[in-house]
């Protein structure tokens, strides 16, 4: 069901908002206990919204844009009195006393949140296999993993729970599990929507995005969600982006890269569903080339010490003072390590570790100081590539969807899985996933598109063309 078409309904009463969400919590009583997308629901809340929407319809009054729509919101945003755990025992329970600005926006917007999702802890992998309250299934293969660390967003829509839902991006936690679940996800330029609310976990890459079933509804939750927030000093100062008013301008005279290095380790068939969304766009207008952009092989390496440095200095909150759990101790120090031993999962303390490393004295420079000169090379080289294209594109991931406990004995197997979406966090840029057929296991796959700075308008564009070309 579209989420467009449902808001439209709702505000034209042709069906109550009641009735929807009561639909949405109807079909997540039928799959969630398989699917584990959701860590927590909101039934008397969600109910109570949906209602006193209705009377505000009944009232003539204008509802918003997502007229009692419903969304999953992934457990990393705040969400006042709603318990936002992160996936994480250390702060299970946690009830936030604000709304994060996406939040304030969704329910300005007529939105109505039913619960928050499951993820990987902190949003750390690329599985969900991570968080500490179980594992979420992908809803085309119950032994397949949904992808992370947002796979709770992605199997709620794709298993038709939700229409929309939230998802934080810092390394390809949108876009991933998007693709492995055959849904679309935006990871949005860096700034355009606030991340006030979002649980930090590396500032400088974090960015909030939507996940649907369709490239128009993602279009307009992206529209709803964006624009500048004083809240968030690293908000652009410009307003949300008009997005779904020009979805349908086609790709006519658009320069399209296809690009070598995001296709690096790529199975036959995703590498073939690339080639096959590359001559729809060509068969719509579009200037295909072949580019490359050999320093796009360095963001793994330089992510795997950004990331890390920045969720070490971000997760020392987290101390058994003012959030969570706390454990006893004799002493601050006892209390200190005490709490965060128990509260942390494995890949939470890795990281924190890395990042430790990397910034400590003596070991800056080499490690930090590094990635970060790696980091300017990816930004300098992708402005040179869109010096002679509009857009980039590859794959989302080298392969579809892998089973469930896989790759998780083997962190670097599993960072792997991000090697074609780190790059655009890097720089800050803006890309998405878009369903493109079935691989030789019958599972999903997901194309991505990459855009400079604010280049959301045209991306969607040439989605909307891939969307319409996608085998069915
Ligand atoms: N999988 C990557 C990581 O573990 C990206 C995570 C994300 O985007 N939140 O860091």
């Amino acid at each position: 069901m579209s989420a467009l078409r449902t808001a439209q309904d709702v505000a034209d009463g042709e069906r109550s908002a009641s009735e929807v969400v009561a639909e949405s919590f109807r079909a997540i009583d039928q799959r969630d206990a398989e699917i584990h997308a959701f860590l927590t629901l909101q039934r008397e809340q969600a109910l109570g919204e949906a209602e006193a929407l209705d009377v505000r319809i009944t009232n003539g009054e204008n509802v918003g844009p997502l007229a009692g729509v419903p969304i999953g919101i992934k457990d990393n945003m705040c969400q006042i009195g709603e318990v936002t755990s992160c996936a994480s025992r250390i702060l299970e329970g946690w009830r936030p006393p604000y709304d994060a600005t996406v939040i304030t926006k969704l329910k300005a917007a007529g939105a109505i949140a039913v619960g928050k999702t499951n993820m990987d802890e902190f949003a750390m992998g690329s599985s969900t296999e991570n968080s500490a309250f179980g594992v979420t299934r992908n809803p085309h293969d119950p032994e397949k993993v949904p992808g992370g660390s947002s796979g709770g967003s992605a199997a709620a829509v794709a298993a038709s729970m939700v229409p929309l839902s939230l998802g934080s991006d810092t390394g390809g936690s949108i876009r991933q599990p998007a693709a492995l679940c055959g849904v679309v996800g935006v990871k949005p330029t860096y700034g355009l929507v606030s991340r006030y609310g979002l649980v930090a976990f590396a500032s400088s890459l974090d960015q909030i995005g939507p996940f649907a079933n369709n490239v128009e509804d993602a279009a307009l939750l992206l529209e709803v969600i964006a624009g500048h927030d004083p809240k968030d000093s690293t908000s652009l100062n410009q307003p949300a982006p008009s997005l779904v008013a020009h979805l349908d301008h086609g790709v006519r005279g658009l320069r399209i890269g296809i690009c070598s290095d995001l296709l690096q380790g790529a199975s036959d068939d995703v590498a073939t569903a690339v080639a096959q969304a590359a001559a729809v766009l060509q068969g719509a207008g579009a200037e295909l080339s072949e580019i490359s952009i050999p320093e796009l092989g360095l963001g793994l390496s330089a992510y795997y010490l950004i990331a890390p440095a920045e969720a070490s200095s971000n997760l020392a909150r987290y101390d058994g003072v003012r959030y969570g759990l706390r454990v006893d101790g004799d002493d601050v120090t006892a209390m200190n390590t005490r709490s965060r031993t128990a509260g942390f999962g494995d890949e939470v303390k890795r990281r924190i570790m890395l990042g430790t490393y990397a910034l400590s004295a003596g070991y800056y420079d080499a490690y930090y100081g590094q990635a970060q000169r790696a980091r300017t090379l990816i930004i300098q080289a992708f402005a040179k590539a869109y010096g002679s294209v509009d857009l980039i594109l590859g794959a989302t991931t080298p392969t579809t969807a892998f089973g469930i406990g896989e790759k998780s004995g083997d962190p670097l197997a599993m960072y792997q899985s991000d090697i074609c979406t780190i790059p655009t966090n890097l720089a800050g840029h803006p890309a998405l996933s878009v369903p493109f057929g079935k691989g030789v296991d019958q599972m999903p796959i997901g194309v991505q598109l990459l855009g400079p700075t604010l280049s959301e308008q045209r991306l969607f564009q040439a989605a909307r063309v891939i969307e319409q070309g996608a085998p069915a």
